[in-house]
């Protein structure tokens, strides 16, 4: 088994790279390499703009190369409670912005003809229990009639052509959701910045940033010092030290975990999952999982509440392959090929956050939700440093601190408890 993640081992090398002494003036520093950073950076130089990114590891290393591969539409939370708490006008807001977040994915896939295996197959939440099925039920017909009409609810005798697996009751099915290679998705948006222009950094985290006296900012890092009018904040979780304890403040970096199979036969994999879609669990410590386009399956979850290191995430991984092979008992006996855990960017609200503070712009907190967000955000912030704000449709959300949260999460092991003891009692 390989410890690491699969979309990473099954991309080839970015070609380049920038390399040497990070020096000299830009117009644009975009901290961070994931997909949030190669995002902003292809729009920026697209703009005209000369941009530099800098990367504390490799790119798409962190969560954009570690993830579930899903990009769906939709909201991660419940619309009836977003609606209870929103009101029904700011949430189909939020949906349509996601919904809106997958296109744009799509375009940029077919504009610059990245070779990801993108498809809209679909997303179906699956009901893990059977009082779920009357929430689905709920939530089914606020979606269709206030915003998605697209959406369907299946009984649980439907489910028998979506998959080969009895412990489910029913399920909500959005079908506007894609699946894409992360790995090659990213490694795309790379070069199609650095074909035009664009300086990538790797290995190189930022350690300082000053405001200067006469505009604009002085970035620092162990490779030289470097100037820029703009600088974009996309460090995800920014566990990676550097000046961004504001964000760190807000921001729960949360591990979660990820097994791959080895590839099935393609007869297997259509008698699994017939229809290829993006699956998750109706659980709050819930699952999801999704074929890939050699016939494994991705099988990922929330296994336990921890950080993400080798040895955690080999304990995680035999505990997913359990959670697997209670929703297939089919594959008890397939080998596991990749194992590897990352970072989720959690708000508290599980709402991002984007905007502008003491001059830098900043978008992240995804919240587990952001393959698709992601991607739109580095392009509505390369739209506000140039001169379009209006258009970063999370700019009014308020972003006050978790309290007594200042670096390490110590709380998420009661926050975990507390999601069990729910999913007991729900
Ligand atoms: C296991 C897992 C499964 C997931 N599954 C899904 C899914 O299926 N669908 C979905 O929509 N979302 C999913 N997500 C979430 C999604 O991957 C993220 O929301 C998204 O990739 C965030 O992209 P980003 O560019 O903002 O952050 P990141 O990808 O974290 O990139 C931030 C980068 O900033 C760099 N950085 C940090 N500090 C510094 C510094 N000081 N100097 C320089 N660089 C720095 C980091 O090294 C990192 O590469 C998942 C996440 C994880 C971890």
């Amino acid at each position: 088994m390989k410890f690491e993640s699969y979309w990473l081992d099954t991309v080839p090398a970015i070609k380049g790279l920038a390399t040497g002494e990070v020096e000299g003036r830009a117009d644009v520093i975009v901290i961070g390499g994931g997909l949030t950073g190669l995002s902003a950076a292809l729009s920026l130089v697209k703009f005209g703009a000369d941009v530099v990114v800098l990367e504390a590891g490799r790119m798409i290393g962190e969560a954009s190369g570690r993830n579930g591969g899903q990009c769906n539409t939709g909201l991660l939370q419940d619309y009836l409670e977003v609606v209870k708490q929103y009101g029904e006008e700011r949430a189909r807001g939020f949906y349509t912005t996601f919904c809106a977040a997958v296109d744009t994915v799509e375009r940029v896939v077919r504009e610059e003809r990245i070779d990801c295996d993108f498809a809209r197959v679909g997303k179906l939440k699956l009901a893990a229990k059977p009082e779920h099925v009357e929430k689905l039920a709920l939530t089914f017909d606020m979606l269709r009639n206030s915003v998605d009409p697209d959406v369907r609810l299946l009984s649980q005798s439907d489910l028998g052509n979506e998959i080969d697996s009895d412990i489910f009751h029913g399920g909500l099915l959005q079908p506007g959701s894609a699946s894409l290679h992360v790995g090659r998705f990213g490694a795309g948006l790379a070069e199609a910045s650095l074909k035009r222009g664009a300086r990538l950094f790797e290995s190189t985290p930022v350690t300082g940033i000053k405001r200067e006296s006469g505009g604009g900012f002085r970035v620092t890092t162990h490779r030289g010092t470097l100037q820029a009018k703009y600088v974009l904040v996309a460090t995800g979780c920014t566990t990676n030290g550097g000046p961004f304890g504001w964000i760190r403040r807000r921001i729960v970096p949360v591990g979660s975990f990820i097994i791959v199979t080895e590839p099935l036969t393609p007869d297997a994999m259509d008698a699994l999952l017939p229809k290829r879609r993006n699956y998750v669990t109706t659980m709050n410590i819930g699952n999801y999982f999704r074929p890939t386009s050699d016939n494994r399956l991705l099988f990922g979850g929330r296994a336990r509440f921890a950080m993400s290191n080798k040895k955690s995430d080999a304990k995680s991984g035999r505990i997913l392959g359990d959670m697997m092979s209670q929703v297939f008992p089919q594959l008890r006996e397939t080998e596991i090929d990749y194992c590897w855990g990352g970072l989720v960017d959690m708000t508290q609200d599980r709402f991002p956050r984007a905007g502008e503070r003491n001059g830098m712009h900043y978008s992240m907190g995804y919240s587990g939700h952001g393959v698709q967000m992601s991607v739109h955000m580095g392009q509505a912030m390369a739209d506000a440093m140039n001169g379009r704000p209006e258009l970063n449709p999370w700019k009014d959300l308020r972003w006050p601190a978790i309290p007594g949260h200042f670096g390490p999460p110590w709380f998420l092991p009661f926050v975990g408890a507390y999601y069990r003891v729910k999913d007991r009692l729900s």
